[in-house]
């Protein structure tokens, strides 16, 4: 089963517009185990789009195409693929019905072209727009590819592919096996080094597969099994993931599509009601701004410090200037200091610090990227981590942020 997806417009051609359906489709086709082999994008020309469409019927078995289904001139994709199908454009009547009644609420005639939009290829199943008025469609071929039709608009297509397509495609290619995945999430190691690490499971990958993909600050990987039934492929993931946990567990975090590494320090820390408090320079309050993110975070964090300029270090949190002066800003004792004092200000069992530069410019001779993160834990001698980063100021600082919640994450797991 190889699908491919294909973006219509030339306002996408031309860049005014950014793909989301295809990226959006695609995304969704991973999951229901479809797998995507090509993505195409053609303008609003009968012709190009023809030759599109026919090189794409005769590679893959599903074909799913996105926009084009409107009202005006430059709108042919219906009647593009109907040409190519060699059937006609049949109404939908409750689609018709819906237009009719939109244009005599709204006091507007109702001209021809607008009766297109209730049009569809004879043969497909007609697939409802619930948040606009040109419907979809799914024609089964029954000697070459499978033909699908979505609106443009992303607050039409991303309805209608939920409700009305995805049902149909899992009922037309419905494996005889269950598909479960799990998505990994790792910090503090690259890609490229995750994937060396785990080479030849990623080469010799069948059943699950491991897919890794890399995001500014982290590396995920998607593991897919299928199996007779759910629990044979949850026991497929758990013996993987057990193999990949001894070569690289120390970087993973958490499980999930949406499970970031505040949370999973947050709900630890919450778990366990461990308080945490922050003094940040660098970072300028981000760090607790992401904390904030998380909700029930009030049970463990009473609120911080933002001490951007040496006087705040001292004025708010009693930096020795001497410190400041001896040892420099960016330093470990002055790292150490921001942990310890703001921990003791609120009383908290974790005070995290942030001193470095953000860059571009470097500071006191340092480079940009060099950044102290001091840790101070209730009952033992503060601690700070020098660490080295690269890349625009935002993301020195964000991985600053994720390097403290990585270091406390640590802590808590080392501490079970
Ligand atoms: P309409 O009835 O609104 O004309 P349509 O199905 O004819 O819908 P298009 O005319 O191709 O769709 O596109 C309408 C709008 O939808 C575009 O201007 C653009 O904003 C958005 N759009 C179209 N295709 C995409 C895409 N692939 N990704 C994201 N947005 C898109």
């Amino acid at each position: 089963m190889q699908a491919e997806i294909i973006a219509v417009g030339t306002e996408i051609l031309l860049g005014q517009v950014v793909d989301t359906n295809s990226a959006f489709i695609a995304r969704e086709l991973a999951e229901a185990g479809i797998e995507v082999y090509y993505h195409s994008l053609v303008g609003d020309n009968a012709d190009r789009l023809t030759a599109v469409l026919e090189r794409a019927r005769s590679r893959s078995d599903l074909v799913i195409i996105s926009g084009g289904l409107g009202p005006t001139k430059d709108d042919l994709t219906k009647q593009t693929v109907a040409q190519l199908l060699g059937v006609k454009l049949v109404e939908d009547e409750v689609a018709m019905a819906k237009i009719q009644h939109h244009f005599a609420v709204t006091g507007r005639k109702l001209t021809p072209n607008n009766r297109l939009q209730a049009l569809y290829p004879a043969g497909s199943q007609s697939l409802k727009n619930t948040t606009g008025m040109a419907v979809g469609a799914f024609y089964q071929s029954p000697n070459g590819a499978d033909m699908m039709l979505l609106p443009g608009p992303p607050s039409e297509l991303e309805p209608m592919f939920l409700k009305e397509a995805l049902p149909r495609l899992k009922q037309a290619y419905q494996r005889q096996e269950y598909l479960v995945s799990r998505v990994l999430r790792f910090f503090g190691i690259g890609e490229s080094q995750l994937v060396t690490e785990l080479g030849d499971l990623i080469a010799n990958q069948t059943n699950p597969t491991i897919a890794p993909y890399a995001k500014e600050t982290e590396v995920t990987l998607r593991l897919t099994a299928s199996a007779e039934n759910e629990a044979a492929g949850e026991r497929l993931l758990d013996d993987m993931i057990a193999t990949i946990k001894d070569r690289v567990g120390d970087y993973l975090y958490g499980y999930g599509d949406d499970n970031t590494l505040a949370q999973v320090v947050v709900n630890e820390l919450i778990a366990r009601h461990l308080t945490i408090t922050a003094a940040e320079s660098l970072t300028a309050g981000e760090f607790q701004s992401t904390l904030g993110d998380v909700p029930g975070v009030s049970a463990i964090f009473p609120g911080g410090f933002v001490t951007y300029a040496n006087e705040a270090k001292h004025a708010l949190l009693g930096v020795p200037e001497k410190t400041i002066a001896e040892q420099g800003v960016v330093s470990e004792a002055t790292a150490k200091e921001m942990a310890e004092r703001s921990r003791q200000k609120l009383d908290t069992d974790f005070g995290l610090s942030f001193t470095g530069v953000a860059g571009p410019d470097a500071l006191e001779g340092q480079p940009a990227g060099t950044v102290w993160v001091g840790l101070a834990q209730r009952g033992q001698a503060p601690r700070a981590q020098l660490i080295r980063l690269a890349g625009t100021r935002a993301k020195i600082r964000e991985r600053t942020v994720m390097t403290g919640l990585d270091w406390i994450r640590r802590i808590l797991r080392d501490k079970k």
